[in-house]
């Protein structure tokens, strides 16, 4: 009897565990808040930030520093709007200096020339982030810890850059949940939602969006939506966005109760990086090496592997076909420490995934790239 009983007994546990859903960090995000489109009017946050807020939730305004400065906003407006919402505990996180690429004058990226494929100097990039770290510091009267690369393109030099500036949280598509440089940890957001809000998508992107969230926000723990600020100012004129984004707030609630927790970026970050340094403390020591994902990838004509080193010793860096046949031997020597960067470029080489494995002393480490013709 008592057998029946404990068995039972584990029935139901069973059956209470399944239905409750795990714990959701969800993260709510609006990009390029002094958009380049200055005809977007009004401009004012106060909605958005509303509808959040009634809910619970915080936001993470991703800034664009040089704009505060700019005519656009000479009435001062966003600027009080965002320092208000600094102080309820919303953050600002940096985007960029003026997210206009100084070599190429495009606005798609700027830590990292992507029209032409080269990088800038730490000078370069560190002139871009202290200017814009002193503009929010005059203008908001914050000290920002979060940086989103304009584009998401950013290299080993940006990190480095960062890391010296004090800047702990980043922004890239990926990977997700990792430490990215030393005291620098990524956090990616899963779904940029930039279409155009009509009355006619409005319940099919609500289903989409919360089906979002059950898969990806399930898989990393943590799910972040991420708007921009034209997008969401263009739904401010006609209601759509700012209801839109309230109604999937009420579904989530409505799904996970007491399990849903908002955060901002900084503290999202924070909170894995803190379960990331418990699973590294676990390990024997720091790598002696850090590779990073090519770019551009995929590429077409020449592509750039970046790996950083922390102590002197022999490296190899090959590139792999399909079939695992060594097609390339980018490096063969003994390195010092520091970041270093390779291109690889051939011609002759036909489109395909290829992987690039960099063997550092008795490490190594294996990423795929993918060639376009
Ligand atoms: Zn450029
Ligand atoms: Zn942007």
């Amino acid at each position: 009897m008592t057998r029946v009983l404990h068995f039972l007994l584990l029935l139901i546990t069973a059956a209470a565990a399944s239905a409750q859903p795990q714990k959701l960090i969800f993260l709510l995000r609006v990009d390029d808040i002094m958009s380049r489109n200055t005809a977007i009017l009004p401009r004012s946050l106060t909605a958005f930030e509303q509808a959040a807020e009634s809910r619970g939730a915080k936001v993470t305004w991703v800034t664009i520093p040089h704009r505060l400065i700019e005519s656009a906003n000479q009435d001062g407006k966003l600027r009080r709007e965002l320092i208000a919402s600094a102080g309820r505990g919303h953050e600002i996180a940096m985007h960029g200096y003026t997210h206009i690429c100084q070599r190429c004058s495009q606005s798609s990226h700027e830590m990292f020339c992507t029209t032409h494929n080269l990088p800038f100097t730490y000078a370069q990039q560190e002139k871009l982030v202290r200017d814009g770290l002193q503009i929010l510091a005059d203008s908001l009267g914050v000290q920002a810890v979060s940086f989103v690369p304009p584009g998401h393109h950013a290299d080993s030099t940006t990190f480095q850059v960062l890391v010296e500036q004090g800047f702990r949280w980043i922004s890239t598509t990926g990977p997700t949940k990792a430490p990215i440089a030393e005291g620098l940890m990524n956090l990616p957001p899963h779904r940029e939602y930039t279409w155009q809000m009509a009355p006619a998508s409005y319940q099919d992107r609500l289903r989409q969006a919360l089906q979002d969230v059950r898969t990806l926000g399930r898989a990393d723990g943590y799910f972040c939506l991420l708007f921009h600020d034209p997008f969401m100012r263009q739904g401010y004129e006609n209601g759509l966005v700012v209801r839109w984004a309230g109604e999937v707030l009420d579904s989530l609630r409505a799904e996970y109760g007491g399990n849903l927790v908002f955060m901002t970026l900084a503290e999202a970050a924070q909170h894995f990086a803190g379960q990331i340094t418990s699973l590294t403390q676990r390990s024997a020591a720091a790598p002696v090496f850090a590779l990073a994902q090519n770019y551009p990838n995929p590429f077409n004509a020449a592509t750039l592997i970046e790996f950083s080193l922390r102590q002197t010793t022999p490296v190899r860096l090959t590139v792999f076909n399909a079939n695992g046949q060594a097609v390339a031997q980018l490096l063969d020597r003994m390195l010092s420490p520091g970041n270093y960067q390779v291109r690889w470029q051939d011609a002759a080489a036909a489109s395909g995934v290829y992987h690039y494995r960099l063997q550092a002393g008795e490490s190594s480490e294996t990423r795929k790239l993918l060639l376009l013709r």
